[in-house]
């Protein structure tokens, strides 16, 4: 389940990292040709301007020739005519004419023509042929007294060209054209799109791989907790299921032996109470580690005595030890005041010193001592009882870890009141030691910051 939400999230970063670059890059390329185009159109205007000035008299003299009725083209003082490179007949004369065509556009300088109001051309400024040039729709335009601005092609390069009427007195006299190519302006332009293309290959190949990774450990912490949910869910079951069980045995034997004698019925009786006893106590248990699971958060202290604290917890109990033949008593080594929160501190007590006594056989010992130390509040419950290995001592902690189940479950505990204690002092900033020896005795040490 993990794998596939690992799987379809990074397909998901992949395809977002893909939109992303492909979404800048051709932003990027929209803003940088509107860009040229503006500047090209501005820088176009200007040398339009220049070339009217230049051939101002060549296309006062057209129109009055025209208005004489005797029509010539005639040459310009540009740095070469029209006619200049007509005169070019023989196929070398084409060939090197199209190269000098190709490299003038390429090379993004002026192509300007002046044009007469016939439309023919009296001046030009390059003595080079390009083909389509001057165009002769926007010149018809221009002669009816309208700007035209448009981008033609030539040999795959882009040509951007303005055509405007030439007035003069507020007549038109003839019509200017200007060309540019692009080619310079446009190399950024190709670097874009290509930069476009290499980062989404690149961004494809890398984010795939990368989020999948990504994915799979940032999802570590939620299957580790998923697991130990589950693992959690199940051991709950079990617990649950025991208790269970064995009513339903003594249920049926009740039921089903109807001649029982009084002392035996008595002792189903009671096995019974006892196990719904110990279920209610593991369901108290759980439903506090699920309240403290949704919580999370830290409990609120005051200052609390633990000496109070240890003695009504030592009363609490007194009964329970004295059943068990078990002296227990409280000692106040030193008085010790910690900020904690007491129903907790009080809580976690009483877990420690059930476990003592449970753990502890006939005519030993249970202690709970007051004391500081290195700057801490400390509370030793120290029993004479069974010990715990070095080895469990590590795992006690841990929710349902029984050191033998088989001895400790018929002792009435489940493996939950040590997990619960040490969530319960981590939430006030306390914690717990064990020291233990396997057949002499353990202590167990709650240990709290100084208020
Ligand atoms: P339980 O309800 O089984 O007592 P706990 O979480 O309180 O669960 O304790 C976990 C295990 O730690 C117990 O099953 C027992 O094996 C061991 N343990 C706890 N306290 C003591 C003790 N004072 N002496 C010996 N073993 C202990």
């Amino acid at each position: 389940m993990f794998r596939s939400v690992g799987r379809r999230l990074a397909i998901l970063n992949t395809l977002v990292v893909i939109v992303v670059i492909a979404a800048v890059g051709l932003a990027s390329f929209l803003y940088l040709s509107r860009k040229i185009e503006t500047r090209t159109d501005a820088e176009l205007q200007g040398r339009s301007l220049s070339a009217v000035q230049l051939w101002t008299s060549s296309f006062l003299e057209a129109a009055a020739d025209e208005s004489s009725g005797t029509a010539t083209a005639t040459p310009s003082n540009g740095e070469a005519n029209d006619d200049d490179h007509e005169s070019g007949e023989d196929g070398s004369d084409d060939d090197v004419n199209e190269h000098q065509a190709e490299e003038l556009v390429r090379s993004g300088d002026t192509i300007a023509y002046g044009i007469d109001l016939d439309g023919d051309v009296i001046a030009s400024l390059r003595p080079i042929d390009i083909e389509g040039l001057p165009k002769q729709d926007a010149i018809d335009r221009a002669l009816q007294g309208e700007i035209v601005v448009e981008t033609m092609t030539f040999e795959d390069q882009r040509v951007r060209v303005r055509t405007e009427p030439v007035l003069v007195d507020g007549r038109i006299v003839g019509a200017i054209q200007v060309g540019m190519g692009l080619g310079p302006n446009e190399q950024l332009l190709d670097f874009v799109r290509w930069a476009t293309v290499g980062g989404l290959v690149l961004g494809a190949v890398l984010a795939l791989p990368a989020g999948i990774w990504l994915a799979n450990r940032s999802m570590r912490p939620i299957r580790d907790a998923f697991t130990r949910q589950r693992a959690f869910v199940a051991d709950a079951a079990h617990e649950l299921r025991t208790p269970l069980t064995l009513i339903r045995a003594e249920a049926e034997y009740l039921a089903q032996t109807p001649e029982l004698s009084p002392a035996d019925q008595a002792e189903s009786e009671s096995a019974i109470v006892r196990e719904v006893d110990s279920m209610a106590t593991l369901v108290s248990s759980l439903l506090q580690m699920a309240r403290m699971d949704e919580r999370g958060q830290k409990l609120v202290g005051q200052r609390v005595e633990l000496a109070e604290v240890s003695n009504a917890v030592v009363n609490r109990f007194d009964g329970f030890a004295l059943e068990r033949q078990i002296s227990l008593n409280c000692e106040v080594v030193e008085p010790a005041s910690a900020h904690c929160d007491r129903e907790a501190t009080e809580q976690v007590l009483a877990i420690l010193v059930d476990n003592a006594i449970r753990y502890t056989s006939v005519g030993g010992s249970v202690r709970v001592r007051t004391l500081t130390r290195s700057g801490k509040a400390i509370v030793e419950v120290i029993d004479t009882g069974i010990g715990i290995s070095e080895e469990d001592q590590r795992k006690i902690f841990d929710r349902f870890y029984r050191a033998d189940p088989a001895r400790t479950r018929s002792r009435g505990g489940a493996g939950l009141g040590l997990s619960i204690a040490i969530e319960l002092m981590a939430a006030q900033d306390g914690r717990i030691e064990v020291e233990s020896k396997l057949g002499l005795g353990s202590t167990f040490r709650l240990l709290f910051e100084l208020p």
